[in-house]
């Protein structure tokens, strides 16, 4: 168990005996476990659950992940940080965003996916393209292995088409957690490619294209 695994249990009000050999080998968690618990309690009063601040949300984030045990208010010494009550319940909503962001990283089920292979051009690319109908139109994330970087001077660019017509719907260098939204509904704009482009000033999709969903 690791430690952002253990402090997101804690906050989740479990109580198991993973939890307590990693309390018992690891002081950091430990320390805060109080806290973690006494926030769970409050957790579970959805009554009063609120909207964080963000600056809230960064520190719960960081209460997690560690990364900044002692954030806040630099004078005040990390023992005065026991959080009022008001200030507690500020942190637990902020929790519950984050344990939400956190449990959600994969979101609600995509509304669509379709598998995208790599051309001559990227011979070893391939996976998949969800996409979310979202307001904004299309949200997509690509989920593609074997794509190399794209050399200096390029970058990839994505494109959803129908027919000759070609809507950007981003870029990027390489292809990890790539995710894009484009103005458009799918069922309009079928088809989904990723094209090699030079840095210039023609704004067409090349034709070095890479990955195609056909
Ligand atoms: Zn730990």
């Amino acid at each position: 168990m690791t430690c952002e695994e253990y402090r997101v249990s804690a906050l989740e009000g479990r109580d198991t005996a993973a939890m307590h050999e990693h309390a018992a080998a690891c002081a950091d968690c430990a320390r805060i476990t109080p806290d973690l618990r006494a926030t769970a309690t409050v957790l579970a009063d959805r009554t009063l659950w609120e909207e964080p601040s963000p600056e809230l949300d960064a520190r719960v984030m960081a209460l997690i992940d560690g990364s900044a045990p002692h954030t806040g208010d630099p004078a005040t010494p990390p023992r005065r940080r026991r959080a009022p009550i008001a200030a507690a319940v500020a942190v637990a909503a902020a929790v519950v965003v984050a344990v939400i962001a956190w449990s959600g990283l994969a979101g609600p089920a995509p509304d669509w996916e379709v598998a995208i292979v790599g051309t001559d051009l990227a011979p070893d690319a391939s996976g998949s393209v969800r996409g979310w109908n979202v307001d904004a139109g299309t949200r997509v994330e690509f989920d593609v292995d074997g794509l190399d970087p794209a050399p200096p001077g390029h970058f990839y660019e994505i494109w959803f088409s129908r027919d000759r017509v070609h809507l950007s719907a981003g870029t990027f260098l390489t292809v990890d957690d790539v995710t894009a939204t484009v103005g458009a509904a799918r069922r309009d704009f079928p088809r989904i490619w990723v094209t090699l482009e030079p840095a210039d000033e023609d704004e067409s999709p090349s034709r070095h294209t890479v990955l195609d969903t056909g």
